[in-house]
């Protein structure tokens, strides 16, 4: 069994004040725990201030919510994989639903992406979804193995080096309205599946987060859903208490 996998991203929220204090009211109240991985993927901006509050907590690691494919050059207001990974990222963010549907990334940019992550040696979490037009049409297990195969088409260690993936249906997203453990396990069977063609025997130590929607009083059934290994949190991360509660899922 995969070890869960806890993931806050806090999008564009907590600049390094909070998430200061926020690190040091999470770390105080969360001992160190072995059968779970917590990651944190600050604004980019505060991604020191969390790294210094949390000390030598190896069992946390950090992430960022996007980077450029290139690795360094006249990209103003771009991050690289080389600068992330100097300050303290272990994990990427790739193709979130906000940056495909607001910022217009395509397959292609998050295939990209995807390619400088693990040039760089960090580990991607390449979020898949579809829109409630694309469930409603029955076209959500297309849209989702699509980006999956395309999200990871321009890697060339898919068999030898980790990667993470999270089925975030766009749909969920924020809204209050979660998918039903069902749902999510039917997708993330679907997933598993690709992976499994894709990755080879590292298909079974592949992580698939569900995100979407997740808050204390539905998190532990949709981590008990099969082949649902972790979750990838929003809103309901930003409160150290209701995040802790989600983390004791
Ligand atoms: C997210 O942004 O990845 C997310 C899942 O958001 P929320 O938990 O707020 O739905």
């Amino acid at each position: 069994m995969i070890a869960p996998i806890f993931a806050a991203n806090w999008k564009m929220n907590n600049g390094p004040t909070t998430a200061r204090e926020f690190m040091l009211s999470f770390c105080s109240q969360y001992p160190r725990q072995n059968d779970r991985t917590i990651v944190f993927f600050p604004p980019a901006l505060s991604l020191h201030a969390v790294a210094a509050a949390m000390g030598d907590r190896r069992d946390i690691l950090l992430g960022v919510q996007n980077v450029h494919w290139e690795d360094q050059g006249a990209f103003t207001g771009e991050l690289s994989v080389p600068l992330a990974r100097d300050a303290g990222a272990r994990l990427v963010l790739v193709g979130h639903s906000e940056r495909r549907h607001v910022f217009g990334e395509t397959d292609e940019e998050c295939a990209l992406k995807c390619a400088a992550v693990e040039r760089g040696g960090l580990t991607p979490m390449l979020c898949v979804g579809e829109t409630l037009d694309e469930r409603d049409a029955g076209a959500a297990e297309d849209t989702v193995t699509r980006q999956l195969r395309a999200g990871l088409s321009r890697m060339t260690q898919l068999q030898h080096r980790p990667i993470t993936i999270a089925y975030e249906p766009v749909w969920a997203i924020g809204t209050g309205r979660n998918a039903t453990p069902e749902d999510a396990a039917a997708m993330h069977a679907v997933i598993r599946a690709q992976l499994d063609d894709l990755c080879g025997d590292r298909s079974r130590a592949t992580s698939i987060l569900y995100g979407g929607s997740v808050n204390p009083g539905n998190a532990a059934s949709l981590l008990a859903a099969p082949g649902v290994n972790g979750l990838l949190v929003g809103g309901a991360s930003l409160d150290p208490g209701t995040w802790l509660a989600i983390t004791r899922a």
